[in-house]
């Protein structure tokens, strides 16, 4: 179990469920960032008293200093702030919630500090798995999923030798728009997006898991974590999001991890981990529940998805340039900007217009990352 922790992105979705967990289980809050969202970071550092935090966006980072200009609190601000809480000495784990590729400098800063990640942004792994799984064994630094279908693998594989794995079920749940065609989605709103039917999550997330795009990172993501190739990992939909994800072994037996759709506790799991403590999250009652239901994905349905696993199986710098382009897509959806439909054509116009690499280096994939993102903003 860790003793303090730094959280990158604290005002988002699961940094505020990360705090919410750092007090019910009596942690230290070391550092906290947040990207301008300052009335809440100030609310949140009075309560925890952080030696530091910082505000990405430079303007509110000023307005945020001169707002606990009464406290001993230190105040960061750009990438170089989130690179100090990510190396924040008294921190022995940094929970990782920024949303995007900006998070993956903060986390290779803190992986060679050798700290625990609780790893909760995806495009991390997405982006730079290879580099940033290589350098966590390099360095011996521990990396442990936030991510719900991830926690569950990780939980399901607790224990079993290397050998014993035959194949990785990632389930998700469809999404609010599960079994529509691409015609019936045109126009979309960002509201009905966001809207999802089992998880409460940021906006970025939510649009990600209506397009499918989210299962799609997720698959990536897996790959990275469990060092497994795309033909391990299948996609089964699960509705009601009680599965979390499961384990084939080699025998035939499956395991599955099975709770409450609730970030809270992969978030406390990969802070109490190898120790597991009692939660305030309400358990499954399986008298109440109903039918579990599985099926295959629509690949039709969800071009998304099938790109995803299509850059998965291209490797190199295609997953980097697909995430970028559709993080930069969806944020044009939610300013309405931008067409529902248009994210998957955003996303698949940059990996094909973006020129490939097969084994790229860090600045190649930052390059990249960058690249695809002036594309959806030029030409979307
Ligand atoms: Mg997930």
């Amino acid at each position: 179990m860790v003793n303090a922790i730094s959280v990158l992105g604290s005002t988002g979705s699961i940094g505020r469920q990360t705090l919410g967990a750092a007090e019910h289980l009596g942690l230290r809050v070391a550092a906290l960032t947040a990207q301008r969202k300052i009335d809440l970071l100030e609310e949140q550092a009075r309560k925890f008293r952080p030696a530091f935090a910082a505000v990405y966006d430079e303007q509110a980072a000023k307005a945020f200093k001169v707002a606990v200009a009464d406290t001993d609190i230190r105040v960061g601000s750009g990438i170089e702030g989130l690179m100090e809480a990510a190396t924040f000495s008294e921190s022995d784990c940094v929970v990782t919630a920024v949303s995007g590729a900006i998070g993956l400098k903060p986390t290779l800063a803190a992986i060679d500090e050798k700290k625990r990640i609780a790893l909760a942004n995806k495009e991390t792994l997405v982006c730079a798995g290879e580099i940033v799984m290589k350098r966590a064994k390099d360095k011996g630094a521990e990396i442990v999923p936030v991510d719900s279908e991830h926690s569950a693998i990780f939980q399901c594989l607790m224990g079993r030798k290397p050998g014993e794995l035959h194949k990785i079920l990632l389930t998700g749940s469809g999404g609010p728009f599960r079994g529509k065609a691409r015609a019936e989605l045109e126009n979309v709103t960002p509201e009905q997006a966001v809207a999802h039917p089992n998880w409460s999550m940021g906006a970025k997330i939510s649009v990600d898991s209506a397009t499918m795009m989210n299962k799609g990172l997720e698959f990536i993501e897996a790959m990275h974590l469990f060092s497994v190739t795309p033909d391990d990992i299948t996609v089964v939909v699960h509705p009601q999001s009680v599965i979390h994800s499961m384990v084939e072994l080699c025998d035939g037996t499956v395991i599955a991890q099975l709770g409450v759709p609730d970030m809270g506790l992969p978030i406390q799991l990969a802070l109490t981990y190898p120790e597991r403590c009692p939660s305030m999250f309400e358990h499954l009652d399986f008298y109440k529940l109903r039918d579990l239901t599985f099926e295959a994905p629509d690949y039709e349905k969800t071009p998304c998805l099938r790109l995803a696993m299509d850059c998965a199986r291209k490797g190199g710098t295609a997953a980097c340039v697909m995430s970028a382009a559709n993080e930069v897509a969806v944020h044009k959806f939610l300013r309405k900007e931008l067409g529902y439909n248009r994210i998957y054509d955003a996303a698949a116009g940059a990996v094909e217009a973006i020129p490939f690499t097969a084994h790229p280096d860090l600045d190649t994939i930052l390059a990249a990352d960058e690249a695809a993102r002036a594309y959806v903003r030029e030409k979307y």
